[in-house]
This record gives structure tokens, C-alpha cells and sequence, in this order.
């Protein structure tokens, strides 16, 4: 590993930016309000968490008898909170030690923070139109607040069309090969929804289509480019379902009783998703790296301030 980055690196981030970055997170938040949904606080410790659909290194904390991880994403609680509330969101750091391979994929940072949304009895249609208003809300006012400034650091601003082009996975890859999110990402001038992701590609979480292939799922990528924005789809909730999914996908059933149990008992069907900060910032403001996103920013294979 690297030796321990400066911390002049850590500050190494345009005012600007950070400006930007401000309205974006200060806009979709008011928008949230207003279509009825709640701020929830975010989880950083617990002794579940997202097992994800690649692998990372595990970040946990020994606590008496007990182990907490490092929230990698926030699913589960935001099913469980679905009991509650029928609209949530949280801003949500989560935790993902990435291999250091990905150090110069411009997109990975292991410390990040997700827009994490949840919809009790909602469809991914419904998810889908409500990203996008909130993403067009949220460029207009930047537009509004930064337009000279932002059209300096980004030639290729502009508020998208809605609605956005819904491709299907199985038919992309077939079309242009295993490379097809970032030949389609390059190719697109708006942002697009990537959909019926197939079974083997995600976590058991998202909720299997009745073809028993492909997913109720869906990505946002980003044009020019900038690649993958978000993930997020209708849930599994129902007890033999989750089990069956995560067999298939060998997940460890005993680390996750906890969350078995409240299944069992009942979670609310839900769809919702997590929009990357980060990377919503980079695509805004035009940046090389996401590392130039935020400050203190952390990428895969460096230890930072
Ligand atoms: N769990 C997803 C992720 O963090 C987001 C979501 O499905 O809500 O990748
Ligand atoms: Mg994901």
C-alpha cells in the first residue's frame, strides 16, 4: 500500500465543488420533503449489513461478545424502517473496502456516501419517475445558482429529458458485448436506466421477476462515460423467498439471523435505491476522478486522512 497520502491531498478539492456538491445534497433532500418522505439518521455500525455482489474486505469491530460491521449499505434497515414510515431517505455513509485494482477506476472510493431511499408498497416504476424528477429539480436549481461557473467546469451540462431511455441488460449485453455499460455509458448524452438485471449479477435482495431470471432492478448510468449512478429495485420481503435467494447465492444465513428473524415476523414490500454522491458530484461537475468529489476522500488501496 501506498504511504500514508498528505493531508494537503485530502484538501485537494475545488470550493466549487464543494459548493455544488452542498445545493445537490440540500435540493434532493427538500425535494424528498416535499413528496412526503423523512430524513432518517444513518446506521454506521451493525451486526448486519449489506453482503453486496462482489467482495471487499471485511471492516469489523469486536464488541464484547460481539462483532459490528461497517454499514456497506443500508438495505436492511431501510426495509426494517419501512415498518414505520412509508417514505424514507437517509444520507448514508457507507463502507466498502475495495480491492486496490479499482484504485484508478475514477468511480470507487471506500468510504462514500449514498442517497439511500425507500418506498413502502412501491414499484421501481415508481422509484424510477421519482429519481427523476428529483435529479431534474435539483440540476435546475443548479443551473440557477451556478450556470456560468458550472458550464465552465462541465461544456456538457444540461438538465435532462424525462423520461430517461430504459435499456434491458440481457438485450445490451447481447448487442455489444460484457463491456456494454461503458460503450453505452460513452456513447449517451443523457442519463439512462440499465433494467432486468439478471439473478447472478446482484445481491438476493432484489426482488426476482416472475421469468425467475431477471431482477425488478434497475441502475442509473450516467452519460459520457461517467458509468454507474445508482442501484436499486423492488425487494424480496416474504420469508421462503429470502431464503431461497440467498442460498442460491451462498450467502451465510447465520450471520444474518437477525434480519431472518424480522422477516419472518413481517417486512412491508418496498422498492427504493442509493444514489451516489460522489459520483453524482463528479458527473455534475465534469471531475477526472471522485476523488476530487469530496473532501477527505479515500480511494481503494491508500490509507488517507
Ligand atoms: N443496496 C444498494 C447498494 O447500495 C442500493 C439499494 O438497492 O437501495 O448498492
Ligand atoms: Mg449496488
Amino acid at each position: 500500500m501506498d504511504k500514508l497520502k498528505s493531508v494537503e491531498e485530502g484538501l485537494k478539492v475545488k470550493k466549487e465543488v464543494l459548493e455544488i456538491s452542498s445545493e445537490l445534497i440540500s435540493s434532493m433532500g427538500q425535494f424528498l420533503r416535499r413528496k412526503g418522505f423523512i430524513e432518517i439518521l444513518p446506521v454506521i455500525i451493525s451486526p448486519i449489513t449489506d453482503p453486496l455482489n462482489h467482495s471487499v474486505f471485511e471492516a469489523n469491530i469486536e464488541y464484547y461478545d460481539g462483532r459490528y460491521s461497517l454499514t456497506k449499505s443500508m438495505i436492511f434497515h431501510k426495509q426494517l424502517a419501512m415498518r414505520i414510515h412509508p417514505k424514507i431517505f437517509s444520507f448514508s455513509p457507507n463502507i466498502r473496502l475495495e480491492t486496490e485494482d479499482k484504485k484508478d477506476s475514477g468511480r470507487h472510493l471506500i468510504e462514500f456516501t449514498q442517497l439511500d431511499l425507500e418506498m413502502r408498497e412501491a414499484t421501481r416504476d415508481d422509484v424510477m419517475s421519482l429519481v427523476e424528477k428529483m435529479l431534474i429539480n435539483a440540476f435546475e436549481n443548479l443551473e440557477e445558482k451556478f450556470g456560468t461557473l458550472l458550464r465552465e467546469m462541465n461544456p456538457y451540462f444540461s438538465v435532462p429529458e424525462t423520461p430517461f431511455e430504459r435499456v434491458k441488460y440481457l438485450e445490451a449485453l447481447e448487442k455489444y458485448g460484457s463491456d456494454f455499460e461503458s460503450v453505452l455509458s460513452k456513447r449517451a448524452t443523457q442519463p439512462f436506466w440499465l433494467i432486468d438485471i439478471p439473478i447472478d449479477d446482484r445481491e438476493f435482495y432484489d426482488k426476482l421477476d416472475s421469468n425467475g431470471k431477471t431482477l425488478r432492478d434497475m441502475d442509473l448510468i450516467y452519460p459520457y462515460g461517467f458509468g454507474e449512478a445508482s442501484s436499486g429495485g423492488e425487494r424480496e420481503y416474504e420469508y421462503e423467498n429470502i431464503i431461497r435467494r440467498m442460498k442460491y447465492k451462498g450467502n451465510d444465513l447465520e450471520s444474518m439471523k437477525w434480519y431472518l428473524e424480522e422477516v419472518k415476523k413481517g417486512i412491508p414490500p418496498s422498492a427504493g435505491c442509493g444514489i451516489g454522491i460522489e459520483r453524482l458530484t463528479r458527473f455534475v461537475c465534469n471531475l477526472e476522478d471522485v476523488k476530487s468529489a469530496r473532501l477527505f476522500a479515500k480511494r481503494p488501496g491508500e490509507l488517507s486522512i
